[in-house]
């Protein structure tokens, strides 16, 4: 199989909401798909990506970098042996001419190029990306496409912020989910007790809470934060600090006995291995969530993998960053412990995964192939650009 052509195009993803460190008013990403010269069932066999969110778009490094790289390969470079591509293969080829280290935005649009091959990959063999993902693994872990999910989202808004803030809660209870998180690390801690409270106060007993303050704080508000926050029976505390201070992440959790999940702002197997060296992460409770598109796609997650798995690490703690479908088909393919899912779905992010069912916490991914773009209700939005 060659590859033919591979087009990007920018996305707005705006919405009128806040974390503790960023508006999302100017947020874009990026769609993307790879054309090939094969075909199924008489249609042109077509690679699509979708990009995370919160880093913006990464089309001018696709378009002036990988985009050309994977173009200018000779497809043997690339083959599986069987008339197919491989996306590892691949990953090589994209690589080729890169420095080790220095994991920045390059991860996000290697992550693109990675997430369009597995798409095609999966697409080749005419099944379901989270299959196909199980199928690598011999895992047969008898959950098919069901996969633990959370409602993300709680972000703060200029006005009504608590009301609206339970309004997105009960909505995504209404959807059938059972475990949510919200922003906090925006507002003063007791403003944020109150976002707390509010939202504790409509939850049923069985349902959980987390919370994210983006890397928002000091270490001595972090610590008084989090000492708060012991009162409430919460799921996690995520990103207390900048993500790349690792020695307050181990002081944290030396000092504080609340769950923590971190790990979204962090791009390669390099830095997931630094965190867990030097973080002081807990195996029995804390969540990592490193961003699988964000961090040079499942080629490289499959790395990370392998180096929790020597670390005494189960794979149940990974709760990948991002509702987005590459993400959802990663947690059910390799057994991971939780997908987000975005919770307000009036976001493009919301419609991407709107789509998709679910009952008591546990969503069931369609059946259809590959990760599934062309089965969401925003399949044109995104992608009408590039297929025509
Ligand atoms: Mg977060």
């Amino acid at each position: 199989m060659r590859i033919v052509a591979a087009e990007a195009r920018t996305v707005r993803v705006a919405a009128a909401a806040r974390s503790a460190n960023l508006s999302f008013e100017g947020m874009t990403a990026t769609a993307l798909a790879i054309r090939t010269d094969a075909r199924r069932n008489g249609k042109e066999l077509v690679g699509l990506a979708f990009d995370s969110v919160g880093r913006y778009d990464h089309t001018g490094l696709l378009r002036d970098r990988f985009i050309p790289r994977l173009l200018s390969a000779d497809p043997e470079q690339y083959a599986d042996g069987y008339g197919g591509i491989d996306p590892v293969r691949a990953w090589a080829v994209l690589m080729k001419d890169e420095k080790p280290g220095g994991h920045g935005e390059r991860g996000g649009a290697v992550g693109l190029i990675d997430a369009a091959l597995w798409d095609l990959a999966a697409k080749t063999e005419e099944v379901p990306l989270w299959s196909h993902l199980m199928s690598l693994e011999r895992a047969n872990n008898g959950r098919r496409g069901v996969a633990d999910v959370y409602a993300s989202g709680g972000h703060y808004r200029p006005h009504n912020d608590l009301e609206d803030v339970c309004d997105d809660v009960r909505r995504a209870i209404a959807q059938g989910h059972h475990r949510f998180k919200i922003k906090i690390g925006g507002a003063d801690l007791d403003a944020d007790i109150r976002r707390i409270e509010a939202v504790l106060s409509i939850l049923d007993p069985h349902m959980r809470l987390a919370v994210d303050a983006n890397g928002a704080f000091n270490l001595q508000t972090a610590m008084r934060c989090a000492e708060a926050l012991s009162a409430f029976p919460l799921m996690w505390l995520e990103e207390p600090v900048n993500p790349l201070d690792f020695e307050s992440h181990r002081e944290i959790a030396e000092r504080m006995s609340i769950p923590l999940a971190v790990g979204e702002n962090l791009f390669s197997m390099d830095d997931a291995r630094n965190l867990l060296r030097y973080g002081g992460l807990r195996r029995d409770r804390d969540m990592l969530q490193f961003d699988i598109s964000l961090s040079y796609g499942l080629v490289e997650y499959r790395r990370i993998l392998d180096e929790l798995a020597e670390r005494g690490w189960s794979r149940r703690r990974c709760a990948p960053h991002a509702g987005h479908l590459l993400a959802l088909g990663a947690v059910v393919g390799f057994g991971l412990g939780l997908a987000e899912v975005a919770m307000d779905s009036t976001t493009l992010f919301g419609k991407l995964t709107s789509h998709v069912a679910v009952c008591n916490g546990k969503a069931t991914l369609p059946d259809a192939v590959g990760a599934g773009f062309e089965v969401t209700p925003v399949f044109s939005e995104v992608f009408g650009g590039l297929l025509n």
